[in-house]
Formats: C-alpha cells, sequence, structure tokens
C-alpha cells in the first residue's frame, strides 16, 4: 500500500496542521514574493512551445535558484533536503499565484516530479543531499534511464548491464527515449547485474552522469520537430558504487517507485510540480478557443463536440483528485496512479482530435503558411500518440488496472522465473 511522503493532505483536502504556516497565509506571502521576484510572463512570447531552446534550460535553472533562495522551492520536499516541508494544499495555492509569471516548468518533469520523489523514498541520505538538494536548488537536472530499443513496456526484460568492479560499476548498453537528457546532469538508470536471476530481480538503479566520455548521448528528432528525446550508449562507463540506489538486484522496487511518480506526474497528481503551463496569453487553450478561433462556435454540432470535451476534463480532474485522496489516505494501491496516466493518454487525445477537425485546413503544419495559434494544433497533433506511451502505454495501464487494482487473473509470462540467461529473446 502507498504512502507518501505529503505530510497530512493532499491538494485537494484541507489544511489540517496547525504547527503549519496556513495556506491563507502562505498565499499572501508567495503572492508579494512572486510580484517583487519573479518574471511576469510576456504576452508577444511563445510559451511552452513543442521545441525547447537552448536558452530556456539557463533561463529555467535560473527561475529555479530565484525560487529556492527566495524559500519557494520544492514546496512538498522536506525542509531537510531544501524543499519547504509544507502540504499540497500548499503547492496548489503557489501554481495559482504563479500563474501570470514565469517558472521553470522545464525543471518539473521528469527531473522534480519522478526522479527527486523517486530519490526521496529510495535514496541513501548521502543521494538525498546531494541529488535531491541538487535538483530543488535548480544546481542540477535529472533525468531518467530506462527505456531501451528492445521495448519500454517490457521494462524488466532490459539489456543494459552493470558489472561491479571493486567500488565501482562499469555499464554497457543503450538507452532511448529519455525526455531532455541532453539538459540534464544526472540520470537514474536501470541495467541488468544479475543475468542468472528472473528479469525482475536481476536489476539495479544506479545513478549515472550523463555526459561522460565513455557514453555517447544523440538527440532524436521527432517530426513534430522537437528534439527533446534523446538516446545514450555507454561503453565502459564507470561509476562509483556508491551511486547504487536501494539494494543490489532490488532495482525492480526502486524502478516501481520511480514508474508510479511518472504515472502520477503524467496523470496531473504529482505534488512535486509547480507552476502551470503557460500557452498563449498564459493560460490553456480549450476546444472552445478554437472553436471561435475558426468561427464556429455558434454552429450545434461543434457546440456538442465543445460539451462532451469540457464534459470530459471535468471528469478527468475529478479523477485524478479523487485518486490523489484515495492513495494519500491509502484507501487506493499505488497502481492506482495507473487510472490518472489513463485518463491523461485518452482524455487529451480526444481533445486533440477535436481540435484537429475544428482547426481544419489551418492546421497545416508547415511553419511557413496559416496562423500561428491554430498551426499549433497541427503540430501538437503529430505528438498525439506521445500521450499514451510515455509514463506507460495505455494498453499497459489498463493491464495494471486489471491486475493490480482490480485483482483480476495475471497476464501469461513465459519468461516469469525463469533465469534471464535462458529467455529466449530476439536478436
Ligand atoms: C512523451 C514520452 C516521454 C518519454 N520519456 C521517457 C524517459 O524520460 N525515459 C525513458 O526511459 N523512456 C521514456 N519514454 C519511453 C516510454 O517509457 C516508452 O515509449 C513506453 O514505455 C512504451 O515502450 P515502447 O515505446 O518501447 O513500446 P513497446 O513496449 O514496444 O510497445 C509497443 C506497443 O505494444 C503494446 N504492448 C506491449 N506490451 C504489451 C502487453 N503486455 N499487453 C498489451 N499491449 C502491449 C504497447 O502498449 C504499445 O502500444 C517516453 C515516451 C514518450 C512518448
Amino acid at each position: 500500500m502507498l504512502v507518501t511522503n505529503i505530510a497530512v493532505t493532499s491538494e485537494f483536502g484541507e489544511f489540517m496542521s496547525d504547527q503549519l504556516e496556513s495556506v491563507e497565509d502562505f498565499r499572501i506571502r508567495a503572492r508579494a514574493w512572486l510580484s517583487g521576484n519573479m518574471p511576469k510572463l510576456d504576452p508577444a512570447k511563445e510559451y511552452n512551445t513543442n521545441r525547447v531552446a537552448d536558452r530556456e534550460w539557463v533561463e529555467h535553472r535560473e527561475l529555479q535558484k530565484k525560487l529556492f533562495a527566495g524559500g519557494f522551492a520544492g514546496i512538498c520536499f522536506p525542509k531537510e533536503y531544501g524543499g519547504q516541508g509544507l502540504t499540497p494544499a500548499h503547492q496548489t495555492a503557489f501554481t495559482e499565484e504563479s500563474a501570470p509569471y514565469e517558472m521553470p516548468l522545464r525543471l518539473n518533469v521528469p527531473s522534480l516530479s519522478i526522479c527527486s520523489g523517486m530519490l526521496l523514498d529510495m535514496g541513501s541520505e548521502e543521494q538525498k543531499q546531494k541529488y535531491l538538494r541538487g535538483a530543488i536548488s535548480g544546481e542540477m537536472i535529472l533525468c531518467q534511464f530506462l527505456s531501451e530499443p528492445s521495448g519500454g513496456s517490457d521494462l524488466a526484460g532490459l539489456l543494459t548491464r552493470a558489472q561491479r568492479d571493486g567500488d565501482t560499476y562499469v555499464i554497457n548498453g543503450q538507452k532511448c527515449w529519455s525526455t531532455f537528457a541532453y539538459a540534464a546532469d544526472y540520470a537514474t538508470c536501470l541495467v541488468r547485474t544479475d543475468w542468472d536471476a528472473p528479469k525482475h530481480r536481476g536489476l539495479s538503479m544506479i545513478i549515472v552522469p550523463v555526459h561522460d566520455d565513455a557514453s555517447h548521448l544523440q538527440r532524436v528528432r521527432m517530426s513534430d520537430g522537437s528534439d527533446e528525446f534523446c538516446e545514450e550508449f555507454f561503453t565502459d562507463l564507470v561509476v562509483p558504487a556508491e551511486n547504487l540506489v536501494g539494494a543490489e538486484n532490488d532495482g525492480w522496487t526502486v524502478g516501481q517507485r520511480q514508474l508510479f511518480y511518472e504515472r502520477q506526474a503524467v496523470g496531473g497528481g504529482s505534488p512535486y510540480v509547480s507552476g502551470r503551463q503557460a500557452t498563449r496569453g498564459g493560460s490553456e487553450v480549450t476546444v472552445a478557443d478554437v472553436a471561435r478561433a475558426v468561427g464556429k462556435d455558434q454552429d450545434s454540432a461543434t457546440r456538442e463536440l465543445v460539451g462532451w470535451q469540457t464534459a470530459l476534463d471535468t471528469v478527468m480532474h475529478q479523477v485524478v483528485k479523487r485518486i490523489t485522496i484515495g492513495m494519500t489516505s491509502g484507501e487506493y494501491p499505488a497502481m492506482a496512479s495507473s487510472m490518472m496516466r489513463l485518463c491523461h493518454a485518452e482524455i487529451p487525445q480526444n481533445r486533440m482530435d477535436i481540435m484537429l477537425d475544428l482547426a481544419g485546413d489551418e492546421a497545416v503544419t508547415s511553419a511557413e503558411h496559416g496562423d500561428g495559434y491554430l498551426r499549433n494544433v497541427g503540430i501538437q497533433y503529430l505528438m498525439r500518440q506521445g500521450a499514451s506511451l510515455g509514463g506507460g502505454s495505455s494498453e499497459m495501464s489498463r493491464n495494471m488496472v486489471s491486475e493490480r487494482v482490480l485483482m483480476m487473473p495475471r497476464e501469461m509470462a513465459a519468461d516469469r522465473d525463469v533465469p534471464f540467461r535462458e529467455v529466449r529473446r530476439g536478436r
């Protein structure tokens, strides 16, 4: 059963501890600090585009350092690691107050919400002081090296190996689809350390430097023009044994924890995400916005679509709330995060489909034509499938809900309890 490190309440619950500053007092203090310290969103600037400019990484590190110096970084992380030791309700208040300002949003996922969350639960004291504090203070960015070319869904079938050599591990293999790795300093890397154990029992999680002479990193250009993904090749990458997170060969437990935080982040329920995505004019574009932009807002069929999507968005928000509360109280198991994750795949995909239908020709993806606003609808559509892959595919999420939440029979697995060395796999 999952019990998060979050103090007493959920984002949506009442503030319950009288030891802490009240949410309202905190909100007032945050509002004053934000107006005196953070840059206001510039209406002429495009935020949250699919292409991340190199300068953004420099800016976002600086913004995170400002939050840290001002006492507003890592609101839900414990104070001993540089956080504020407050509750998700404080975080929600801060996110609302910070909406008109530039925020270091690129550091939210995976660095703070996924890797740091996992390190808080599973890292050694030294690792927390170095990497967790490093991420919260804006000194370092973390990313995750999990997926491999042989398949991301079958994560436990990974082939990258780490060999213990005295006080070090020597790593060889390949990772792929690592979001923002090129901009990161360290990665939490899942590797195989025992080939004689069954696949889930021979893995270890090791923190590795992203940029090293023994690693080759290349960025992957996607059809939407973005190149946030990277792939990495390790040839005798040597890392200190103290970088092992948890116990050797217990990497599946550590990885599961990381995946829990990933589903929570991708599902929109992470307490470690600070700030809200800003798009045109600083607010999220809705189906109704697109309907208005193309002059179809009085059309009855369009209004039905807008109503349908609005209902789905409302349900999604409520489901995320409900599950977040349930997981915090222990009513739901950690795997319930798969339900949030599934909502955040299916419902945004529906939204993208409707937006593309409404925008029609105006959503052309060519950079030379069309209004930038509607053209973005087309560009974003190119990453539509990503919503049901990143953080675990929709099919895998359904499997989790069926097997681990509803406790239905498990899927057949020919490699269960077989030493990994003997498992048949494609070349
Ligand atoms: C936006 C985004 C960000 C990502 N960021 C990272 C990152 O930072 N680090 C990282 O390591 N990886 C990352 N990934 C990779 C991601 O984790 C994988 O894409 C995902 O796990 C699926 O793996 P795959 O792409 O290899 O597909 P595969 O595992 O090859 O699956 C292909 C298809 O088969 C289906 N399938 C597979 N097995 C089953 C089964 N048992 N039952 C039913 N259906 C099945 C899948 O659902 C899918 O539709 C990211 C991916 C995306 C899209």
